[in-house]
């Protein structure tokens, strides 16, 4: 993509300059952030078991949305005020609904925002690929995430990684050893499967551009009216992105909550 010549690139701007009352999160903005995957993952089964197929498979789109782009992002950064061990336990039960290891996940992204767009950042692969190649990536990208980060965790890390990959198969399993009774679960296996396929294009190809030279030519821009109103208006993902982009490289925004939950739960 070419890049405008007239926007000239100055360093990112410190927290202090943006102001820290970017950081404040309401108790109940935390609520709503760590409860909306639970409340999406419970919408599906209540509406498979009622035959309100149309409601079921939007929440699964939902729970797509915010896990992995947007409460998870946030638990991967510790951006939310909690305890370590409760946003440990959070990245995992979270991350699990949709069959994940949320601890892979934070290694390869954390690994993505010191290293972009080195060789080895796996998060990085599907921004120098085409459209359909980004698709095709995304079609075993989960598994190649985790396997990723397993090759390089180490000790107790290690046994987690591992042990939330069993838990997901071990979910998979279940849905399998369910079949004959109902396939409720079966299609929730499948539908978050298939709908996690889209991850690299969304995250990585969309507002990515490898070829840059600093974190802002790095960066698609997205500005606008138009495109402004219909995005901050019907996705939190998106907000989550373009915000979350101008920051790569610049680090966590923590402690004390995240300027991504604000802008895309607010
Ligand atoms: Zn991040």
């Amino acid at each position: 993509m070419p890049q405008n010549p007239n926007i000239k690139f100055e360093p990112p701007p410190k927290l202090s300059e943006l102001g820290r009352d970017l950081l404040e999160l309401t108790p109940g903005q935390r609520v709503l952030t760590l409860a909306l995957p639970f409340i999406f993952a419970g919408m599906y089964f209540y509406a498979a078991f009622t035959s309100h197929w149309l409601i079921a498979v939007a929440s699964v789109v939902y729970l797509s949305f915010v896990t992995y782009g947007s409460t998870s992002h946030d638990l991967v950064h510790c951006n939310l005020g909690l305890s370590k061990r409760t946003n440990e336990i959070f990245l995992t039960l979270i991350e699990l609904l949709a069959l994940r290891s949320g601890h892979a996940y934070r290694m390869a992204h954390l690994h993505h925002h010191a290293h972009f767009p080195d060789e080895d950042d796996i998060e990085a692969a599907a921004a120098k690929r085409s459209a359909w190649g980004a698709l095709l990536e995304g079609t075993t990208f989960h598994f190649r995430l985790w396997r990723w980060a397993l090759k390089r965790a180490q000790g107790p890390a290690r046994k987690l990684i591992l042990a939330e990959g069993w838990a997901a198969c071990l979910l998979i399993i279940i849905s399998l050893l369910l079949c004959r009774t109902t396939l409720v679960p079966l299609i929730y296996v499948l539908l978050i499967t298939v709908g996690a396929w889209i991850t690299p294009l969304v995250t990585s190809y969309v507002p990515h551009d490898a070829s840059g030279k600093n974190e802002l030519e790095q960066t698609r821009v997205f500005r606008g009216r138009s495109f402004q109103s219909l995005l901050s208006n019907t996705s939190t993902i998106w907000n989550t992105i373009c915000i979350h982009q101008s920051r790569t490289k610049t680090g966590p925004v923590s402690p004390g909550g995240s300027i991504l939950t604000l802008i895309g739960l607010a």
